[in-house]
């Protein structure tokens, strides 16, 4: 069985830091992380997905142009990562006018077709379908298969279909992403076995990460389903101190169990220590052959 890696890369502004989006964090994603990431690819011959949200390519194109060289997949992230656009939020309309905004920009910068979308943190409802087929999206990878620990992010109770999500990549249906059906989106989820495989997770478990990592092996070997990591440039790099305040929250139980615990432990292995475990993660599968491939290249060579 053929087996694939998808390296797939969320670019915003949100400092893990100061849990809040900042200029100063984008500059630092701009000179620090994505350079550190870019030339990890590089050295490790990866092609991977960068999906950037329509803001900070507005702000500061040259992060978009600087994947292109090395013939990455720009994708797209949504327009803003601020709450009050969050998808489950949105209408249709609202939704397609942040698509479209986005995709336009995204498009405008590289010069390319952007096909490939992920909802600022993975929060989408009914209507993320048709307006992803309307805005002329293709794939989709907001969805994460079988992911238990929903309870700490925003968002959470919308995100419990997901716990039965197909666990191999499926043509979603028109009113859920979560499900199987006859949209034209080709869902990619990102790995998970009830905790997700993402750079958070990587570096507030190393350990832990490193096993689910070899069980997603081993199903990759059983079924073919691609092994989808999800990282952030804004974690490899180190944001100086500040006075830290943690979001605000309504509910104080949700503060102290969402938003405390989950800004304290995100902290963990942020900067060179983030790129020194993706690194072992990229060598593993490296090691057992895999092909790293995009997430346009695996919809074309998979289903077409
Ligand atoms: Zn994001």
């Amino acid at each position: 069985m053929k087996t694939y890696f998808l390296a797939t890369n969320d670019v915003e502004s949100t400092s893990i830091r100061f849990n809040k989006q900042r200029n100063a964090t984008a500059e630092k994603v701009l000179k620090e992380g994505m350079p550190a990431l870019l030339e990890l690819y590089r050295q490790m011959e990866i092609k991977a997905t960068f999906f950037f949200t329509g803001e900070i390519a507005e702000k500061y194109p040259d992060i978009v142009r600087m994947v292109l060289p090395d013939g990455h997949e720009v994708a797209c992230h949504g327009y803003s990562h601020e709450d009050e656009f969050a998808l489950d939020r949105l209408g249709y309309h609202q939704q397609c006018s942040q698509m479209r905004k986005a995709k336009d920009i995204l498009e405008g910068i590289a010069g390319v077709s952007v096909v490939s979308f992920r909802a600022p943190a993975l929060r989408v409802n009914e209507f993320t379908p048709k307006a992803l087929e309307s805005s002329g999206f293709q794939i989709d990878s907001s969805i994460s298969s079988q992911r238990a620990d929903s309870f700490l992010s925003f968002g959470a109770l919308k995100k419990l279909d997901r716990l039965m999500a197909p666990r191999m990549p499926y043509y979603a249906d028109t009113a859920s992403l979560s499900r199987r059906g006859h949209s034209r989106i080709l869902e990619i989820p990102v790995s998970a076995l009830l905790v997700p495989y993402i750079g958070t997770f990587m570096r507030i478990a190393p350990a832990l990460t490193k096993s689910l990592a070899a069980v997603l092996h081993h199903e990759a070997k059983l079924t073919g389903k691609p092994v989808n990591f999800l990282i952030h440039p804004n974690e490899c790099i180190v944001e100086e101190d500040e006075d830290s305040v943690a979001r605000r929250s309504a509910n104080p139980l949700q503060y102290l169990l969402a938003e405390k615990l989950r800004t304290n432990l995100k902290k963990k292995n942020l900067g060179s220590g983030a790129i020194k475990l993706f690194r072992e993660h990229l060598q593993f599968f490296r090691d057992r052959g895999y092909a790293f491939y995009t997430l346009q290249q695996y919809r074309t060579d998979i289903f077409n």
